[in-house]
């Protein structure tokens, strides 16, 4: 591995097993001990909005190849570590790639990576500790409409220790709040990246319902022709009509409240009165644990 430029190295390791390549990363200047703010950051509109809000104020924005990126996933990683390469040469921060199998643990293999991820997210932070005192975990959802899930307002600073402060980020804000404070920003519109779905080799599908979702906020606030790496595969209201929109149902309602009128705004609204015909997973999920907590109960 390459020595730092400032002088200092680490290599840090999260969970290596069974002849896996080592886990390993690039560097990181060990003179600034424990005064650094390091930034999660995936090129996604939470960790821009953290970035650029100046609330988060990072010194670090670091990459981890390995969590929602699979490992073996190499040309996507490629793309990502030039993208956060990028941002960081343009915001005056330092990028950082990581890369772990630590998802390929049997006891995260056994688990829902979505419900546990905040562990994974907060190990990040203690294996830095060396070199940062506070790492953001930039908020997936609102304070007001949150929903169970690994990194979350009320658990992520729990998982602090005396040497590093593990922050959570931006719950003030709802997803389309945040797309509303970033898109006028150049950097943004060069190099938002929301696709997880993975359709394309690297970039964003233009189909899924995250980049649906995304680029429905655009167009409602007229920023969509704007920004550069979001092209709807097919009309809006078009994709706005597929299945696999419930869990957006929040942001689906916040761009109908942008422009109820709009095209955008009508299949929106159209979409959320389907769905509301239908019951929710998380309703679902409420029922079958108020039916088990009262089963308990009747049993004491
Ligand atoms: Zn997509």
């Amino acid at each position: 591995m390459a020595a730092s430029p400032l002088g200092g190295e680490v290599k840090p390791t999260l969970y290596v097993e069974n002849g896996l390549p080592a886990v390993t990363s690039g560097t990181v200047d060990l003179d600034a001990r424990g005064r650094r703010t390091a930034l999660l950051f995936t090129g996604g509109v939470d960790s821009f909005h953290a970035l650029l809000t100046r609330g988060a104020r990072p010194d670090l924005l670091v990459f981890v190849h390995g969590y929602d990126v699979a490992l073996d996933d190499r040309r996507r990683a490629e793309s990502v570590t030039a993208l956060v390469d990028e941002v960081a040469g343009e915001t005056g921060t330092r990028a950082l790639v990581l890369r772990t199998n630590l998802r390929e643990h049997a006891l995260l293999r056994a688990t829902d990576w979505e419900q546990v991820h905040g562990g994974g997210l907060a190990a990040v932070g203690h294996l830095l500790s060396a070199s940062i005192a506070r790492l953001v975990v930039a908020s997936s959802f609102s304070r007001r409409y949150h929903v169970p899930w690994g990194s979350h307002f009320r658990i992520d600073h729990l998982w602090s220790s005396r040497a590093v402060r593990i922050e959570h980020f931006g719950e003030h804000a709802n997803r389309t709040q945040k797309i509303v404070a970033i898109a006028h920003e150049p950097l943004v519109q060069r190099h938002l990246r929301v696709c997880w779905e993975n359709r394309t080799p690297t970039g964003n599908c233009g189909a899924c319902p995250k980049c649906t979702v995304t680029m429905a906020a655009l167009a409602q606030i007229g920023m969509l022709e704007a920004v550069q790496t979001l092209r709807p595969a097919r009309p809006l209201a078009e994709l706005l009509a597929q299945d696999g929109l419930e869990r957006f149902r929040q942001p689906l309602r916040e761009l109908v409240a942008l422009d109820p009128g709009s095209a955008v705004g009508r299949a929106a609204a159209e979409r959320l009165r389907v769905m509301a015909r239908r019951p929710s997973a998380n309703r679902v999920r409420r029922l079958v644990d108020d039916v088990a907590v009262r089963w308990h109960a009747h049993r004491r």
